[in-house]
């Protein structure tokens, strides 16, 4: 199973003090440790086509010292995806995925929807919830077993 990952609005939530600006989420440790041993997990944020330095630059700027030796860690894991216009270009043909994402593109919601995949994004938002990656990590929970279970039969 391959699990992608948005970051502004899913990773990156609103600063408690300053709302107006981005910080790492709550629970975005624990979900990054919690996936990465039980899939392929991908950038899948307009920040990192192809490029997941640029991710890793992205979130370091967002994440305060105390947390960056163990965000660079965990994120350093996560692989880069490619696409040309839009993000689903990148999504893999077998449908096995998840993709955790605040608010896809027009077109990119009438490709889900087209392939019958709309159940494969998972809406996260810590910008307006800021406890939604803990909700986000039991429907993983959920999904990834669910995956591991059908390939054992
Ligand atoms: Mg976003």
């Amino acid at each position: 199973m391959k699990v992608f990952l948005d970051v502004d609005g899913v990773l990156l939530g609103c600063d408690r003090d300053r709302p107006s600006r981005l910080a790492l989420a709550d629970h975005a440790l624990e979900l990054l440790a919690f996936v990465l041993p039980r899939a392929d997990v991908f950038w899948l944020a307009p920040q990192g086509r192809g490029d997941a330095r640029a991710v890793l630059d992205h979130l370091v700027q967002h994440t305060r010292a105390s947390d960056r030796e163990r965000l660079l860690a965990l994120a350093a894991k996560v692989r880069a995806a490619e696409w040309r216009a839009l993000r689903t270009e990148a999504l893999p043909a077998d449908g096995a995925f998840v993709w955790l994402d605040d608010a896809p593109e027009p077109g990119e919601l009438a490709m889900l929807k087209g392939r019958g995949w709309l159940d494969r994004w998972l809406w996260v938002d810590t910008r307006e919830s800021p406890d939604d990656l803990r909700r986000a990590q039991q429907v993983l929970a959920k999904r990834l077993g669910a995956g591991v279970a059908s390939q054992q039969r």
